[in-house]
């Protein structure tokens, strides 16, 4: 059995979540076929979906005009996984703290966007991830931080904020773990998250 691998293609590294999203099943015995979201009628089929950076204002405007946006609810809400990566994090929580940005309200944390200041604005660092044994690469882009973390699980932090979060099916990265030859997070969420429904068994 091939899994339906889907990565929203309005905008953002989307190749680069598909590349990561191939190392993962391959690590975890999988087969994936990947497809780019750009249009309503496509998530339905997926098993797992990636929600890359980008620009938060663009995306979300886009998820909304294409229609797209209720069925990545639909798709949280029957249990399916879903990594939401920067500015994917940003559409997806529940406040975004800038109302240009209008959040499909699925994870329940307040963010603020732009929020490691202009001589932050990039870097790359090595963080601990709960669940992973080995310290992760992770790359801030612009990056966003989790202000309130709400009922969600922190999965790491960054001088002492929370940057990654799980709540069932979803989580959430404010740096970029499709960047580096590390597939340890898209594993975690797509072939290891015990609540999200079970991926169809290869035969
Ligand atoms: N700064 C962007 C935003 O607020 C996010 C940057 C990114 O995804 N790398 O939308």
């Amino acid at each position: 059995m091939t899994l339906t691998a889907g990565v929203i293609g309005v905008q953002g590294d989307v190749a680069e979540h598909a590349a990561a999203i191939t190392r993962a099943a391959r690590a975890h015995g999988e087969r994936v076929d990947v497809i780019e979201i750009r249009r309503s009628g496509l998530v339905p089929d997926c098993d797992l979906l990636s929600m890359p950076g980008g620009e938060s204002t663009t995306i979300s405007r886009s998820l909304r005009r294409e229609d797209i946006a209720p069925e990545i609810r639909a798709h949280v809400a029957a249990g399916k996984p879903l990594l939401a990566t920067c500015a994917g994090l940003i559409v997806a929580a529940t406040d975004a703290g800038d109302e240009r940005v209008s959040t499909l309200d699925l994870l329940d944390v307040t963010v603020e966007r732009n929020a490691f200041g202009r001589q932050r604005d990039s870097f790359e660092t090595s963080i601990g991830i709960a669940g992973l044994d080995e310290p992760f690469p992770a790359v801030f882009i612009r990056a966003p931080v989790i202000t309130d973390a709400g009922d969600t699980e922190v999965l790491a932090t960054w001088d002492d904020r929370p940057v990654a979060v799980h709540d069932g099916p979803i989580v959430g990265t404010s740096f970029h773990p499709e960047l580096t030859d590390d597939s340890r997070l898209h594993g975690f969420t797509f072939f290891e998250n015990p609540s999200s429904e079970p991926s169809p068994q290869s035969p």
